[in-house]
Order: structure tokens, then sequence, then C-alpha cells
């Protein structure tokens, strides 16, 4: 199944169950608990990120290619980060870049990301899909001098900006997609693809990543994993890197899933 949520004319927010024709039923209850597909053909007035997060967990350094274009050695255990749950951006609404606490060095990073289902605790790689409500696109907006230079010694402040973390634009079941570590991954960046890959070079799969995780750590419905991204980030680009900036288009796409297209502005001045 295919589920997205969106906002009605109204202004009302509702789950719903995309259909082939690209038509959208309301979906009545909770999507992780008990739900139906209602019959009823649902008004879309915008689309809106696909869950609503409980916590934004992600996993840096987890592509082989990705971890050389870096620089640095590949991690022996998955790295872990938090974003903000302010991160959380809708398809098409905006990556801000931050002019307050200002950034010359916003980029882009395509990413699997993992729903969780069901509350999760110490549960073993081979029962780690039982617990996926979901997979969807997002693009794990990293702000590199406050990741890297300014940061002390963490990732977080880079990626903790509001706006940095857009999702959608649809949440994908898993039996709808058995083999999320073979799925193509790819961002355009207007119209130019700058990322192009297959998930299949992650260094800890998906299912590793859910086990780690959830060691000694209890992994709420609603709980968001990014999973790392390929190499052809914007830091890496020769000869001069490739930051994002205003006026700028850009798209996630992941096969089976679709694609996630955010433009991007700098940070309105607010008083
Ligand atoms: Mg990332």
């Amino acid at each position: 199944m295919k589920i997205v949520r969106y906002r009605d004319p109204a202004g009302r927010d509702h789950y719903g169950a995309e259909q082939a024709d690209g038509s959208v039923r309301r979906i009545a209850g909770d999507i992780f608990g008990d739900y139906q597909v209602t019959p009823d053909k649902a008004a879309v007035a915008k689309l809106l990120a696909p869950v609503v997060p409980t916590q934004i967990l992600g996993v840096g350094l987890n592509y082989r290619h990705h971890a050389k274009e870096s620089g640095m050695k590949v991690p022996e255990l998955p790295v872990l980060f938090v974003k903000g749950l302010n991160t959380l951006q809708n398809p098409g609404d905006p990556i801000e870049i931050p002019t307050h606490l200002a950034s010359q060095e916003v980029d882009y990073e395509c990413e699997l990301a993992v729903v969780i289902g069901r509350p999760c605790k110490n549960v073993s790689r081979d029962r780690a899909m039982e617990y996926v409500l979901g997979f969807t696109c997002a693009n794990d907006v990293s702000a590199r001098d406050w990741q890297i230079k300014l940061g002390g010694g963490q990732w977080c402040r880079g990626k903790f900006f509001d706006t940095f973390c857009p999702l959608g634009p649809r949440l994908v079941t898993p039996d709808e997609i058995p083999k999320p570590n073979a799925l193509k991954i790819a961002t355009h960046l207007n119209g130019v693809t700058v990322q192009d890959w297959t998930t299949s070079d992650m260094i800890f799969d998906i299912p590793r990543i859910i086990e780690f995780l959830s060691g000694s750590t209890t992994l709420l419905p609603g709980t968001v994993i990014l999973t790392g991204t390929p190499h052809g980030v914007g830091m890496a680009a020769k000869p001069v890197p490739r930051w994002l900036k205003p006026g700028d288009v850009v798209t996630i796409e992941i096969e089976g899933i679709g694609q996630l297209t955010n433009p991007v502005i700098a940070e309105p001045t607010r008083s």
C-alpha cells in the first residue's frame, strides 16, 4: 500500500491510501494501530510529509563510496545522530538556507527513510523488518560549516535547522518493497543528476541498522530513520563544492517510492 498524508480544502489533515490511478481514499483510524481504507475519495488540497515523526534518527557515513569521498574511515558500527522534529518539511515546501545563524555551505543528501510501525527494542536483524511500517524518500539537508567546523565535534547543529528534513511524497509498505537494499537512489539538482547509486552500497543494511538502534533503546512508533546517503554530495564536488542556493530545486528519487521535490529559498527575515 502507498500511504499519503494530506490537507483537505477545509484545512484538516488526514492519512490516505493512494490508488493505482493516482486517486486517494481517506484512511479512518490510526496507521500505527487499527485503520481502514474508506471508500471516500479524498479531496487533496496539499500533500504533507507522509508521517508525523515521533523522532528522527540519522545514520551517517553508511555508504562505502560516500565514506571514501568524505575522506572518512568506513565505520565499524553505525554512526548515530539526531534531527529535531522542527526539521520536518512537506513535499513541495521550501528548504530554507539559514540566514540568522547563517550557513554558507548547505548540502543535499538523498536517503531512504524507514518508518517504525510499532514499539521496537532489542530486536534481532532477523525480525527487524516486522517492525517497519514503510519506506519513504528523505533529504538529510546538512549545513557542512555547522556540521564539521562549528558544531563542537558532533554533527547535530548542522543537521538541525528548520526545514532540513523533507520527507515524502508517499510511504510505501514493505510488501511492495521486499528488497529495500536493492533500490536505485538519486538526487537531481535543477534537473541535473548529482547522486545516482543503489541502496546495496550501504555498509549496514536496514535490518542491521534497526538491530543496532533498538539495542537497549525503544524505538517508538513513528520513529523515522534516515539510512545514509551515497556519494555525490555537494561537499565533495570537484573542482569546487556545489552548495545549495536560493532558486535551486532539489529532487530526491528512489525506485518504487517516487520523487520528493523541494525548492530552496533564503530563510525569511522575521521580526
Ligand atoms: Mg545523511
